[in-house]
């Protein structure tokens, strides 16, 4: 699926609401979580939309990658991935996702602790 209107993340990424952007691909886009619970905490997307990360491993897979790929890629240009990051998927309600248009939170530069909350 291209574009939901009222898709706060579309928005996004078609540029209608401003966001402090790290990366840019011709797929992906990644920008900074406007409420950070890490030292860096950047938000990965698909331009395209699909509501959570199971729908987008379903429908496309190479996508999925491509968005993997760009959480390494951030973790790399922000200097965590010798200390250690965590990539984030929350997927559903019941796990605390509240934008439903799947993002992969990549969060570092800080003690992250195991299990999460
Ligand atoms: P979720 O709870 O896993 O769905 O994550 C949604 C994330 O989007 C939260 O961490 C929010 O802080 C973040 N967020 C909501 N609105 C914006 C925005 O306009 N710009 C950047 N991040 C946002």
């Amino acid at each position: 699926m291209a574009r939901v209107d009222d898709c706060l993340f579309c928005k996004i990424v078609a540029k209608e609401i401003p966001a402090t952007v790290v990366r840019e691909t011709d797929t992906t886009l990644a920008f900074r979580d406007i409420n950070p619970q890490a030292p860096t905490h950047v938000l990965v997307i698909p331009k395209a939309h699909h509501p959570t990360a199971a729908a987008l491993a379903d429908e496309d897979p190479g996508l999925a990658a491509d968005v993997l790929c760009e959480a390494r890629n951030v973790a790399a240009d922000e200097g965590i991935e010798d200390a250690g990051y965590r990539v984030v998927f929350n997927t559903g309600p019941g796990a605390g996702q509240t934008v439903f248009h799947v993002h992969a939170h990549v969060l570092g530069g800080r003690d992250l602790r195991w299990p999460p909350g």
